[in-house]
C-alpha cells in the first residue's frame, strides 16, 4: 500500500541528528521548561519573523490560550463573537467555545477554501471582536485584506497556522500577520515533533507574558498564581526534535513543492478539479487536496490500486454531534467542499515512482 504519509521515512531523513538531540536532553537531566525550549522559542520566533514565541503542549492549546489571554487582558469577554471559517478543522471552533465565546461561521472563498474578506465583512456585527484566519492546507489566507478589515473595525486577528509553518505572502510568513498565531507540531504537520507540541507567536509582549503564565498554572512566579491557569508546556525532548527539523524546513517545503508540481503537471482527468493557488510562491502544501463530485468512488478506486487517500474533512463542524448551535442551519459551500474533497499522498519523501503511480491511477479513473 502506498501510504498517505510515511512519517518513519520523513523522520529517517534526520535520524542521526534526532538521536543526538535526544541524547543531549536525556543526559542534561532537565526535561521541562529548560534550555531546549528556550532555544527553540528564539529560533522559531526568528523563523516566523516575530519577537515572541511561547511553546505549549499542542496546537489546540495554543489557540485556546490566546483567546483566554485576551479575556484576562480585558480585550474579550464571554459571549463576544469570533468569526471563523465554516470549513475549518474542529480545533479552531473548540478554542472559541472553550472560552465561552460565540463562533460565527463564515463560508470560505470557493476557490482557495480560505476566508473571503467580502464574506467576512458581511458577517461583522457590533458584537464581533475577533477573527480566526485559518491557513488551510498550507495556503495562507488573504491576510493583507483581512488585516485592513480588522483594523477598520477594531477586531483582533488570530491566525490558526497549524497547517502553514513557513507559508508566506510576499515573503512575510504565517504567524507574523495577525495579533497572534497558534501553531501545531503534531507529528503529521509540516513541522512535526515526535509527539505533541504547539506554540504561540506574537509581537505583543503583554500577550506573550500572559500566555506564559496561563500555561504554567496561571503563575509568572513560582507558587504565586494570578490566574486560574492550566498546565500546557512543550517538553524539552520535543523542543530538541523540533530544533533539528526547523533547520530543514525550507528544504522540506521545496520537496513538497516539487511533488506538487508533478501532480499539477501530470494529473489530467476532467472529473478531477485541481487545487487553486492564490499566491503560489507562498503555499507550503501541507495537503494536496483535489475535488471530485464522486469522491468516494475515486477513493475506493485508489484503494483498490493500493493507494491510500484521506478526506480533510468528512463532517463540517456545524454538523458535528458535539454542537447544537447550528442545528437546522446550512452552509452549502462548506457542505459541498466536505462532500467532494480528497487528499492525495504528499510528503517530502514521496518519490517519483509513487507520484507516477498516483497520477496514473487518477487519470485512468
Ligand atoms: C492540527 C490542527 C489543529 C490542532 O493542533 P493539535 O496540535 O492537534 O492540537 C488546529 N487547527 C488546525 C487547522 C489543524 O490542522
Amino acid at each position: 500500500m502506498l501510504p498517505f504519509l510515511d512519517l518513519k521515512s520523513v523522520n529517517s531523513l534526520y535520524r542521526d541528528e534526532l538521536i543526538e538531540a535526544a541524547i543531549r536532553v536525556i543526559d542534561s537531566g532537565w526535561y521541562v521548561h529548560g534550555q531546549e525550549v528556550k532555544a527553540f522559542e528564539v529560533e522559531f520566533a526568528a523563523y516566523c519573523g516575530v519577537s515572541h514565541c511561547i511553546g505549549v503542549a499542542n496546537g489546540l492549546d495554543a489557540l485556546m490560550l490566546i483567546l483566554r489571554a485576551w479575556k484576562e487582558m480585558g480585550k474579550l469577554k464571554e459571549g463576544d463573537e469570533v468569526i471563523v471559517p465554516a470549513n475549518t478543522y474542529i480545533a479552531s471552533i473548540l478554542a472559541i467555545t472553550e472560552n465561552r465565546l460565540k463562533p460565527v461561521l463564515v463560508e470560505p472563498d470557493e476557490l482557495t477554501f480560505n476566508l473571503c474578506p467580502k464574506k467576512t465583512a458581511d458577517a461583522i456585527t457590533p458584537n464581533t471582536k475577533a477573527i480566526i484566519a485559518v491557513h488551510l492546507y498550507g495556503q495562507i489566507a488573504p491576510m493583507t485584506d483581512l488585516m485592513h478589515l480588522a483594523d477598520k473595525h477594531g477586531l483582533l486577528v488570530l491566525e490558526d497556522a497549524a497547517q502553514a509553518h513557513g507559508a508566506s505572502i510576499n515573503g512575510r510568513r504565517a504567524g507574523s500577520w495577525g495579533h497572534a498565531a497558534g501553531f501545531s507540531f503534531y507529528p503529521g504537520k509540516n513541522l512535526g515533533a515526535l509527539g505533541d507540541g504547539g506554540a504561540v507567536t506574537t509581537d505583543d509582549s503583554e500577550l506573550a507574558e500572559t500566555i506564559r503564565a496561563l500555561g504554567n498554572y496561571g503563575s509568572h512566579k513560582k507558587y504565586e498564581n494570578i490566574y486560574q491557569g492550566v498546565n500546557s508546556r512543550l517538553d524539552e525532548i520535543q523542543a530538541a526534535m523540533l530544533r533539528v527539523k526547523l533547520r530543514y524546513i525550507e528544504e522540506d517545503i521545496k520537496l513538497r513543492r516539487r511533488a506538487v508540481d508533478y501532480y499539477l503537471n501530470y494529473l489530467d482527468n476532467h472529473a478531477i478539479q485541481l487545487p487553486v493557488l492564490d499566491k503560489k510562491e507562498g503555499h507550503v502544501w501541507h495537503l494536496f487536496v483535489i475535488r471530485a463530485s464522486n469522491r468516494n468512488d475515486l477513493q475506493d478506486y485508489l484503494r483498490e490500486k493500493g493507494i491510500q487517500s484521506l478526506i480533510h474533512y468528512p463532517i463540517p463542524p456545524h454538523k458535528q454531534k458535539a454542537y447544537k448551535l447550528w442545528a437546522g442551519e446550512s452552509y452549502p459551500l462548506t457542505e459541498e467542499i466536505h462532500n467532494s474533497v480528497l487528499s492525495l499522498p504528499l510528503s517530502p519523501t514521496i518519490d517519483m515512482n509513487d507520484l507516477s503511480e498516483v497520477v496514473t491511477a487518477c487519470n485512468l479513473w
